[in-house]
């Protein structure tokens, strides 16, 4: 048996909306399982609405997030003339018919069958013209659409989702469907059929919204002597509230959550999850597992949720499992555009910006986090969180007291390690009386001016001996008066 050929087919009409990514990467990862190809077409024959920009946000979406095709896209204007060819194999096969119906002759009928109480369903009426009477038409330059006879009988399919899916003929849509418009360019079911054919196209998987469009498609493709692919059709994603995720739930775009901070194996880690499962308790994931893993049974016909809170939190788990080399190439673009620092001074200080990495990355759960969080180790002067400083700070002078005390024994540690510096200061909440937090945490607002941070001594070691010292003074001076 040859390998399966999977294709995603975006329509460039905006963004690479996240439902988008994940038919993408559902499509791509059935690709890399099973062994065989994940073809990319982009279907820009709506030329009205579709943009070179929405083409270019299909391209940086995938590129961010990893994913890669084979072969060359294929661009579906491109391929009109055998589009038109197709149609015309219809028609000479008798399986289409010219209509020659206005648009108003169409409302009234439909207006007709409204009022009998009748869904519409076009009558056939040009179908029964005589053969001279249509080469006459054409012949005075009538306008007029394709349609495609509707043979009588069942259509159905295996969905590799939802199972065996039946269709009465005589039930789909308005009865002989248009496959060409006047103006001789083709509706999305002949288009996307006849590029299917053409790319070989062997599983096609997409969204449950088309599941109305599956049975035209599946007589289109034996109308045309062609194999019939197997179809998977995805469950819709909703909102937390039940609805169609929309812009209403927050950003729909994929290229907000890279703005967001979201590292890309975390947000294809989420996507996996809307519409399948690996099985057991297995969540977080990495590319290379869920390759490993994927398989149509997991697939689920239940529509999927798109959680923001879930995605926050495996993105903490991704950033935990990236090494702080790698997550450094993407966080130090975001450094410098905050102004903490100048690129040489990252380069000449990489061993300790990794180091921050290494501390911060477990306790974020974003890329912003970490920036926000690395600030008071960059900045020059600290900024003292109020709320923080009202908790933490709440003696002024027993705070006072426990940092002059703890800045002596600082001062006179023999080393700067944490190794070196811990037993210090728990000595030292020996002697004063106290528990250990109540010298850390006020020493935690001093250092940082927030009221979480890595543990007290790994700060103390990233500030170094000076800067450490030299807050705890900004802080005694602050609290002086
Ligand atoms: N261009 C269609 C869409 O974006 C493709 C549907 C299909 O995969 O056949 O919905």
């Amino acid at each position: 048996m040859s390998p399966d050929r999977l294709r995603f087919a975006p329509s460039p009409t905006g963004y690479l909306h996240v439902g988008g990514a994940r038919t993408a990467l559902f499509n791509w990862l059935y690709a890399r399982h099973y062994g065989g190809q994940f073809l990319l077409r982009i279907e820009d024959t709506d030329k009205a609405r579709s943009t070179e920009e929405s083409t270019r946000a299909i391209f940086d979406g995938f590129r961010w997030l990893g994913l890669d095709w084979d072969e060359e896209v294929v661009h579906q204007g491109a391929n009109l003339a055998r589009h038109q060819a197709d149609v015309r194999r219809l028609l000479d096969a008798n399986r289409a018919y010219r209509c020659f119906c206005t648009s108003e002759e169409l409302d009234e009928q439909r207006a007709a069958a409204k009022a009998r109480g009748e869904a519409f369903k076009y009558d056939r009426r040009c179908d029964r013209l005589l053969t001279a009477d249509v080469e006459r038409r054409i012949a005075s330059g009538m306008p007029f659409v394709v349609r495609f006879r509707m043979p009588e009988g069942t259509t159905s399919w295996n969905d590799l989702v939802h199972g065996t899916i039946s269709f009465a003929n005589e039930d789909i849509g308005e009865g002989d469907f248009i496959i060409l418009r006047s103006d001789s360019t083709p509706i999305y079911n002949l288009a996307v059929v006849s590029d299917d054919i053409a790319m070989r196209i062997t599983v096609v998987m997409r969204g449950d919204d088309h599941v109305s469009n599956t049975p035209k498609q599946i007589l289109l493709y034996e109308a045309l002597g062609a194999g019939v692919p197997k179809f998977a059709h995805l469950p819709m994603i909703h909102g937390p509230d039940g609805k169609k995720l929309s812009k209403r739930h927050g950003a729909t775009a994929v290229g907000d959550y890279e703005h967001m901070g979201i590292l890309p194996d975390a947000m294809l880690n989420f996507l996996a999850l809307l519409g399948w499962s690996p099985g057991g308790d297995i969540e977080v994931m990495t590319l290379p597992q869920m390759v490993e893993l994927f398989s149509t049974d997991g697939l689920s016909k239940k529509a999927a949720i798109f959680d923001m809170t879930k995605l926050e939190w495996m993105n903490g788990q991704h950033l935990s499992m990236t090494s702080a080399a790698d997550l450094a190439t993407r966080l130090i673009p975001l450094i410098l555009s905050a102004g903490l620092a100048t690129d040489e001074d990252l380069v000449a200080r990489r061993d300790w910006l990794y180091q921050l990495i290494e501390l911060l990355k477990v306790r974020a759960r974003t890329l912003d986090d970490i920036v926000r969080q690395a600030a008071p180790y960059f900045i020059e002067t600290v900024e003292y969180d109020a709320e923080a400083v009202a908790k933490g700070w709440k003696d002024r002078e027993a705070t006072q007291t426990i940092l002059r005390a703890s800045r002596d024994t600082l001062a006179s540690a023999p080393r700067w390690t944490t190794d070196a510096l811990e037993p210090e200061l728990r000595r030292l909440a020996e002697q004063i009386g106290i528990g250990a937090g109540k010298i850390f945490q006020p020493l935690r607002i001093a250092l940082t001016g927030v009221a979480a941070s890595p543990g007290i001594f790994d700060v103390l070691v990233l500030l170094g001996r000076e800067r450490s010292l030299a807050r705890i003074d900004a802080a005694l001076r602050r609290l002086a008066h």
